[in-house]
């Protein structure tokens, strides 16, 4: 397990971790199973949008707070491609699960699917599918700091720390 802090005292810096997530997110190469932490206005979403225009996402990223999920696909970049390895498009899921009234209805909707060790799953208020959401690769834990925020990141898995040493 390794752990590291980010200040992030505006939105800018923000949008510009996002960036790095994203960059990182590329050379990892690999689904991910990343749980978004932080109180109503921490910054969650914030992020997740940062993250997927850095991805090169060209629409518009809804909060999924009454759809739940909020799927993406994104075609790498030319310079992005690898014969060998790297998939030819990056399927991303973009959960809000704020609104789920027992664990239970995460195993209902189906959602376990989507985490196929391929698609990059971004999941905000995974305390509410309990535990059977299982454990992330990586958590980012967004809490107010001032006017700013303070990014904690966690990684649990190999895959994880990969990711968070490139941030
Ligand atoms: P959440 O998804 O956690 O409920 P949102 O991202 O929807 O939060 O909203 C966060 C609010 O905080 C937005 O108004 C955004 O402009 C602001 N915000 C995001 N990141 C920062 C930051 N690093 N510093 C200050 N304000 C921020
Ligand atoms: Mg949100």
């Amino acid at each position: 397990l390794s752990e590291r802090v980010f200040e992030l005292p505006d939105e800018a810096a923000s949008l510009a971790f996002g960036e790095r997530f994203a960059n990182a997110l590329r050379a990892t190469r690999a689904g991910l199973h990343v749980h978004l932490l932080g109180d109503l206005g921490a910054g969650k979403t914030t992020l997740v949008r940062a993250t997927l225009h850095a991805l090169g996402h060209t629409g518009r990223v809804r909060s999924p707070t009454y759809t739940l999920v909020e799927p993406y696909r994104i075609v790498p970049r030319e310079d992005d491609v690898n014969e060998l390895e790297a998939p030819r498009v990056y399927d991303i899921y973009h959960f809000d699960l704020y609104r789920f009234a027992d664990p239970a209805e995460w195993i209902e909707a189906g959602f376990r699917e989507y985490f196929d060790g391929h698609a990059l799953c971004l999941v905000e208020w995974p305390q509410k599918a309990g535990a059977l959401i299982g454990a992330p690769d990586l958590s980012l834990s967004l809490d107010l700091a001032g006017e700013g925020r303070v990014l904690t990141a966690r990684a649990y898995s190999a895959r994880g720390k990969d990711c968070l040493d490139r941030c």
